[in-house]
């Protein structure tokens, strides 16, 4: 890696290494196990903990009187044990009183050793913190942190805040503290964290350093406002924001840039392929598809490479438009691939490109990672010797092994299924060339502008805002758990009627293996109470030729039910499926509900949408799902995502790695975006040695982007 350019020479002889190359096993209590812990945090090297913040802060500093406390504070108290005994109520506890010079309060414990107990004693003297309860009789603090006096050999009260860390399992508050103090101890040395903003632009933004910005974060004095910095509004705290967003947006206009300067193969009208192409689909184009469509046609006429995101809205008709862009590229002798987050939307878009396409004598190829060797090596070849016009497929389409004999645009379906890095890893492969293929990006998940502006800060964007015509908008309802009766009578009914139901079994477990075993109890009891039915199951588990059989089977109407994991969330189109339930509907992001519930109301049949929840349902839980009830426009419920439930969840940080902020949040920050963006040009007009450094401490290695 190189080194920041902007740092002076060492004249010593022993270069000080900045601490990002610093291994964090070079700190004294780290070993291999709790460096592993530390990755589980995000946290790779000495640096990463500087900018590993506190969520909260407990105060300390001082010792309150018993007789100030009020419910919910958390304070710290110190005093004598005065009675201590084992109460038999509904759960065995013990209870201890404790009394200073105003007044007593009782400490409660549910889980406490005999040692713990002798400990506790009448007439120890102890110093504890914890929340105030209301019990029975008057206050009490269940499970305090405590000392006894006797054992705390300095009892001089902290002088700082005491930060709480995001932590892992098995990772305790007082280690990791420990473990940060370690990293703070050597910010000392000024070159090791260098200051990259700029004094004009530090001044205009009236924010601290570097420096003072993480040592005020992690140890605050214990005269500040706990309120600001719990919303997040310290300035020390903006500092960090805005210098993280700030790289963001300059890792994603360099890229811009670098791509300004490439060439692209123009692409021009020959021939009629698109016209034929037309003809044969049953409607018409909205206006919005040809508008996307026009300025599509516009960016690959030129000899740049277009970068464009198509945002519209589950079943806008985004494929449409991929077709007659990717038949535009094929009339110019181009290939095209094009990319599915998942196995089953690949599969689905083969289908349907090779149904529409076939007759054109356009040849559709296929990529995935799960197919058998000799199949792979068939289509390799294809695309190889350039028979292979289109081709789709899963990430596979652009490991190492795949040649193409002449690509000139790439297809991003559902992009915020994949995340950016996924996304500069694909451009990074062309990144030392001077010709690259057109890219269009398409996404349904609706990103409310502020966030757009930080995660597609490289792309022109295109809105298909208008939906085909003849939809109705789908119904939908809250209903709890315990009406699920109800609900396999709407089942019974609708498939009386000639309608198809889905029934999307969700857990909030990441475990894949939880989520298809779930789904295969749920078929079970599907097949017990619907007897005359005909159930079909799909999950993530199942060979990807299960997934297509029973997906066609659906189509064809041979499966009434389809019991189904998540996998369907994207891409797959059954105009007669008119109902959708979907269970634990309450753990869900408004956003991903929305997506799932797109697979229903594409047809002009009126369709309905039953979020199962497991009351009790919190306020936000209530609110959220009313937002659910409430609309279909993918936009609004963006919006209300993000002021619900704040970015990360918003695009699914979790699950797709699109946008993950250490410190910044999209929604609290958004304030300081127009700043973002006017500085990033800044940056890049009067300090493009920065763009490097700041980018690399922020976002890390270029080679990041590599782990697709
Ligand atoms: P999405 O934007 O979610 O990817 P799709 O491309 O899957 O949407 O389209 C959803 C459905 O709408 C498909 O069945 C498609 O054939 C149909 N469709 C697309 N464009 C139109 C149109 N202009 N008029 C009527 N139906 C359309
Ligand atoms: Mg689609």
């Amino acid at each position: 890696m190189q080194s920041s350019g902007n740092k002076n020479t060492p004249s010593k002889s022993n270069v000080l290494v900045s601490l990002d190359q610093i291994p964090l096993t070079s700190l004294k209590g780290v070993g291999p196990s709790i460096e592993k812990k530390l990755h589980n945090l995000g946290i790779e090297n000495v640096q990463d903990l500087l900018f590993h913040l506190p969520l909260r802060y407990q105060d300390r500093t001082r010792i309150a009187s018993i007789n100030k406390v009020r419910f919910g504070d958390h304070v710290q108290l110190e005093g004598e044990i005065v009675a201590s005994k084992i109460l038999f109520g509904k759960r065995r506890s013990l209870q201890c009183t404790l009394q200073d010079d105003t007044g007593f309060i009782n400490l409660r414990f549910f889980f406490f050793s005999a040692a713990q107990k002798n400990s506790l004693s009448p007439g120890t003297k102890i110093r504890c913190y914890g929340e105030v309860r209301r019990g029975s009789a008057g206050y009490e603090i269940y499970h305090p942190e405590y000392r006894l006096l006797s054992a705390i050999k300095d009892d001089a009260l902290d002088q700082t805040l005491t930060p709480i860390y995001p932590s892992t399992e098995g990772m305790q508050q007082t280690r990791l503290r420990s473990i940060i103090d370690q990293a703070l101890g050597k910010l000392n040395d000024p070159d090791q964290v260098v200051e990259y903003l700029p004094v004009e632009i530090r001044q205009a933004m009236k924010c601290p350093s570097l420096m003072e910005a993480i040592q005020f974060l992690h140890h605050p004095p214990q005269n500040v406002t706990l309120d600001l910095l719990e919303s997040g509004q310290h300035p020390a705290q903006r500092r960090l924001a805005f210098e993280e967003l700030l790289s963001h947006r300059l890792c994603m206009r360099r890229l811009r840039i670098t791509s300004n300067h490439k060439s692209a193969p123009p692409m021009k009208i020959r021939g009629n392929l698109i016209d034929a192409f037309l003809e044969q689909l049953p409607f018409e184009l909205t206006r919005a598809q040809q508008r996307a469509f026009t300025e599509i046609a516009a960016d690959l006429s030129r000899e740049k490479p277009m970068l464009r995101l198509v945002q519209g809205d589950v079943g806008s008709g985004k494929t449409i438009v991929a077709a007659m862009s990717a038949l535009r590229a094929v009339e110019n002798d181009f290939q095209v691939a094009i990319m599915a987050p998942t196995e089953l939307l690949a599969e689905q878009h083969y289908l349907n490109f090779t149904q529409w396409l076939e007759p054109l004598n356009v040849t559709v190829g296929w990529l995935s990672g799960k197919m058998s060797a000799t199949r792979r090596r068939t289509q390799l070849d294809l695309i190889q010797n350039g028979e292979a016009n289109i081709i789709i497929g899963t990430h596979a389409l652009f490991q190492e092994s795949v040649n193409y004999a002449s690509l000139g645009l790439i297809i991003i379906d559902e992009q915020h299924r994949f995340g950016v890095h996924q996304r500069m890893a694909l451009r990074s492969k062309s990144d030392n060339t001077a010709f690259s293929p057109h890219q269009l990006v398409m996404t349904a998940t609706p990103i409310p502008r502020t966030l757009a502006m930080s995660a597609y800060a490289d792309l022109d964007c295109s809105i298909i805002d208008e939906l085909p015509p003849g939809r109705t908008p789908v119904k939908t309802v809250v209903v709890s758990h315990e009406r699920r009766q109800e609900v396999m009578a709407r089942i019974e009914n609708a498939c009386a009627e000639g309608r198809q139901v889905y029934w999307v079994c969700t857990l909030i477990e990441e475990s894949e293996s939880l989520q298809c075993q779930a789904a295969e109890a749920t078929e079970a009891i599907m097949r017990e109470q619907l007897p005359d039915l005909n159930i079909g199951l799909i999950h993530g588990r199942m060979k990807s030729r299960e997934k297509t059989e029973v997906m066609e089977k659906f189509k064809q109407g041979e499966l009434q039910l389809l019991v189904a994991t998540t996998v369907i969330e994207v891409g797959v189109d059954v105009p007669n499926a008119s109902l959708m339930v979907i269970e634990n509907s309450e753990r869900l992001g408004l956003a991903q509900l929305h997506q799932l519930r797109g697979r229903v109301g594409r047809g002009s049949l009126d369709s309905y949408c039953i979020l199962l929840y497991q009351g009790p349902l919190s306020e936000t839980g209530k609110h959220r799902l009313g937002v659910m009830r409430e609309s279909n426009d993918g936009f609004y419920i963006a919006e209300k995502d993000l002021e619900i439930r704040g970015p990360g969840q918003v695009l699914g940080t979790q699950q797709t790695g699109l946008m993950s902020f250490r410190v910044a949040d999209i929604a609290r920050d958004a304030d300081l975006l127009d700043d973002v963006k006017k500085y990033s040009e800044e940056i890049l007009r009067h300090y493009p040695q920065l763009v490097e450094p700041l980018v690399h401490r922020w976002l890390g290695d270029r080679e990041d982007y590599g782990r697709v």
